[in-house]
């Protein structure tokens, strides 16, 4: 079964690792994939950094651990602002000997000091090249509900993802936010311009105070009143800004999965045991949101 099949018979809950650092080995991981195994996610996927020194080795054996011990499908993330055709070709088939056929097909962002010198110049231009040349793989691609911070407008935003969706998108996995009423705008916006794949919210649960800023300043991600205001409450008091992230981050999925979206994607930075709180507090309501079809096929398994 492709993995957009999945969205079609439950609310999807995939999680995102990101692979140990190099010369790191990489079974490292294998209790951090264990334990998140136990919180049975439809999918795991693996970053890649853009561009500098990731040749995406690392990723792809993350990626083999997770589909081939772990026997859960696994998705390798692919920028490709730094890649030629060849070396894209090298991960794919790579990918494809390790029976991975499912990657997020990004463009990445520019390093600095560092001009692009890939192939691909956008995303859509990978979509495309990835659903011709390589048919079987299942793509999915890269959504933002609070806008891009490059693009100029909401509309060139949306027309950037309709041209993703047009060269094969299969789904849509989004960028992290706070402010759940934001997704169900951009919501409105992709139907308006009739984009009918599935979309995953992209949820990520604060760890600490110094790693949110650093990220939603990277992404131009906007950060809501409320919860800065539990940064700036908690900041000298981990464990507490630890269980408010988690309390927020299950309120956001409550009321997202409530709504019915397509899939919830944690990015777990590699911390099980906030996966296994959010899940344990939310696991029936993902068990609620399943037809009796995909019930029926776990009970057999
Ligand atoms: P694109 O879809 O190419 O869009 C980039 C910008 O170009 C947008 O502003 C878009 O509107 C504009 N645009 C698109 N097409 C055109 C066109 N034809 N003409 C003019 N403008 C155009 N980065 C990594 O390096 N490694 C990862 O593992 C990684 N994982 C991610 C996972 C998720 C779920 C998300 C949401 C992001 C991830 N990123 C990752 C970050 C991502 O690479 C950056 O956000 C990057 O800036 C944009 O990538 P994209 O694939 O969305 O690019």
């Amino acid at each position: 079964m492709k993995l957009v099949d999945l969205f079609e018979k439950k609310t999807v809950f995939s999680l995102e690792v990101f692979p140990p650092r190099k010369n790191t080995s990489k079974e490292s991981i294998l209790p951090t994939l264990s334990s998140l195994n136990d919180v049975s996610p439809d999918f795991i996927s693996v970053t890649l950094g853009a561009g500098g020194t990731a040749q995406g080795n690392e990723t792809i054996e993350v990626a083999n651990l997770i589909q081939n011990q772990l026997h859960v499908p696994a998705v390798a993330h692919i920028p490709s602002l730094y890649r030629s055709q060849q070396q894209v070709d090298e991960l794919l088939d790579q990918l494809a000997a390790d029976n991975i056929q499912n990657v997020l097909a990004l463009r990445g962002d520019p390093v600095d000091g560092l001009s692009p010198n890939g192939t691909f110049h956008h995303a859509s231009d990978l979509v495309a090249y990835i659903d011709r040349e390589y048919p079987n793989f299942d793509v999915a691609a890269a959504c933002y509900p609070e806008v891009h911070q490059e693009s100029p407008s909401v509309v060139a935003d949306i027309e950037g993802l309709r041209r993703k969706v047009d060269a094969g998108a299969d789904h849509l996995i989004s960028q992290l936010f706070f402010d759940n009423q934001h997704f169900y705008e951009f919501q409105e916006r992709l139907a308006l311009a009739g984009i009918q794949v599935p979309v995953e919210a992209g949820i990520m649960p604060c760890t600490n105070k110094k790693q949110i800023e650093r990220i939603t300043k990277f992404s131009g991600v906007p950060v809501p009143k409320k919860y800065q205001k539990m940064l700036d409450r908690y900041a000298d008091n981990p464990l507490a800004l630890k269980d408010a992230g988690i309390a927020y981050a299950i309120e956001q999925i409550v009321d997202l999965v409530s709504q019915g979206v397509d899939g919830i994607h944690l990015y777990t930075m590699n911390k099980p045991e906030i996966a296994e709180k959010i899940w344990a507090a939310t696991k029936t309501i993902f068990a609620a949101n399943q037809t009796k079809d995909s019930v029926e096929i776990e009970l057999v398994h």
